[in-house]
């Protein structure tokens, strides 16, 4: 199976970006663990009460619980889809060391979206989203057509608890020092990696995911 890492801070147009992919490539999976927690949380799931903990200091999730959620999901997954999207997912070496026990790294493709704290802030601050079908939406670069509700289904947008200010920045920390590490060891392998400056056009930096994706 092919898998398609979107790596970057929070904020950086992950799932903005998978969502466009899914829309090209609909015969694809994808897989936000963020997305998931949040589903837990939502049905107040024994997972959900756990991650809340967590999620509403901006902190990770303990590695053991991610990593097998994810390889649960994983082995469910018919082999015959185009490629895997992986949003959220690894974000610690141990779980980056996880995910190559499961999957070869030569089928890893890894799409790093760089941008700094001052852009996060301004993109998370402003982010809505639908409760509903989990669109994304920015209330000045990607505005829904009507006012705060979703152009999909029509529920009323909502701001994430973790997307306020002071979480964000804690958010953000956390990435520097467990998640960006990753980027040196992937750097390392033979992994194919594509870096893009996220603060473009969200088209322009599909268009450089696509090239990615076919070639
Ligand atoms: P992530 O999944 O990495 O946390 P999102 O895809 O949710 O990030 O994007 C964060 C916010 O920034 C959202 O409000 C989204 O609409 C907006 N956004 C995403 N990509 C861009 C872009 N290239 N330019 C401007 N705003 C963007
Ligand atoms: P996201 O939707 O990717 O911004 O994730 C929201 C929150 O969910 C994060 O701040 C973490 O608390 C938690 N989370 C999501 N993915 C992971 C992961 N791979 N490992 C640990 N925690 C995670």
């Amino acid at each position: 199976m092919k898998v398609l890492i979107l790596f970057g801070p929070p904020g950086s147009g992950k799932g903005t970006q998978a969502n466009k992919i899914l829309e090209k490539y609909p015969s694809c999976i994808y897989i936000s663990t963020g997305d998931i927690l949040r589903e837990n949380i939502k049905q107040n799931t024994n997972l959900g009460k756990l991650a809340q903990n967590y999620i509403f200091q901006g902190l990770l999730v303990p590695d053991e619980v991610i990593n097998s959620m994810i390889e649960n999901k994983i082995k469910n997954i018919n082999d015959n889809i185009d490629f895997l999207i992986l949003d959220g997912y690894p974000r610690s070496t141990n779980q980056l060391e996880f995910l190559l026990n499961l999957i070869p790294y030569k089928s890893i493709k890894v799409i790093y979206l760089k941008i700094d704290l001052k852009d996060v802030i301004n993109r998370i601050v402003y982010r809505r989203v639908c409760p509903k079908c989990n669109k994304i939406y920015h209330l000045i670069y990607n505005k829904p057509q009507s006012n705060e509700t979703c152009d999909n289904c029509n529920t009323k947008l909502i701001q994430r608890e973790d997307d306020k200010e002071e979480i964000v920045t804690n958010r953000y920390k956390v990435y520097l020092n467990q998640t960006l590490p990753i980027l040196n060891k992937i750097k390392q392998m033979d992994i194919k990696f594509l870096e893009i400056p996220a603060d473009k056009d969200i088209n322009e930096i599909f268009n450089n995911i696509n090239e990615f994706i076919k070639n």
